[in-house]
């Protein structure tokens, strides 16, 4: 039995003020039925651990240097100084990165296995875009992105958390159907399997307009593992929700 995972991605939300109200409205409300972290834009990661740290919710960040420990690397974090900051998880490949940030597939995977070398589990992100959809493609991006990470990782690839994240449907208020996201989990763990008997105990989460009220819909498919949250996660009343559904 997988236990659910609800991750808050506050992408670049938040202000010293916001974190301590909303952590502090949200530890009063811990604990969940399902495991819960928050990832906080990095300059906050470190507030963020204290007001967390012997609390129930686990936090992480939403994006991590593919190189490790220290060195002349302007502008990165690595896994290494995650570790140092309690971060349990690193979201790596989000659509924003790769769409701003011009991140590949082996950009991506070399984060990924950068953050589980420092024992920082990685949220590896796929998706297909509106058009990649319209054109039938959405299983050939999604499992050409995963390939790279399970390339790059080999089996330890079981180690990871999955993120499926339709680009069109992030921030858009149109949610994938449980049914579309359903078919697409189902497929990703097929690929994970062949890659390692671990993947019947991997999470993978789905994440696009997840709000209050079509989270226990999207979390009833066998193969939703939980959410990845990005808006509903900055209001207590809808994340708080999203986690017990
Ligand atoms: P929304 O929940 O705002 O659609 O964002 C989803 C997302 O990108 C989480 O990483």
């Amino acid at each position: 039995m997988r236990k659910k995972l609800v991750v808050g991605n506050w992408k670049m939300n938040g202000s010293r003020a916001m974190v301590v109200e909303l952590l502090t409205d949200l530890k009063a409300r811990a604990p969940w039925p399902s495991d819960v972290a928050i990832c906080p834009p990095m300059a906050y990661l470190g507030q963020v651990q204290a007001e967390l740290t012997g609390s129930s919710i686990a936090w992480g960040a939403q994006d991590v240097s593919a190189h490790n420990g220290q060195g002349a690397y302007t502008g990165e974090v690595s896994a290494t100084m995650l570790t140092d900051l309690g971060a349990t998880y690193a979201i790596v490949g989000h659509s924003e990165r790769r769409t701003y940030h011009a991140e590949n597939d082996q950009l991506v995977a070399a984060k990924a296995k950068a953050a589980l070398a420092q024992g920082v589990v990685p949220i590896v992100c796929v998706g297909e875009t509106r058009a990649e959809r319209e054109a039938g493609h959405t299983d050939a991006v999604v499992q050409r992105q995963l390939a790279a990470a399970i390339r790059s990782m080999g089996a330890r690839i079981g180690e990871v958390v999955v993120a499926y994240e339709p680009v069109w449907a992030i921030g858009t208020g149109l949610t994938a159907t449980p049914e579309q996201a359903q078919a697409v989990h189902a497929r990703l763990r097929q690929q994970l399997l062949a890659a390692t008997p671990a993947a019947a105990q991997m999470r993978i989460l789905y994440g696009g307009s997840v709000k209050a009220d079509n989270a226990s819909q999207l979390f009833a498919q066998p193969d939703i593992d939980g959410g990845l949250i990005g808006g509903a996660a900055l209001k207590a009343d809808d994340f708080d929700a999203i986690c017990r559904a």
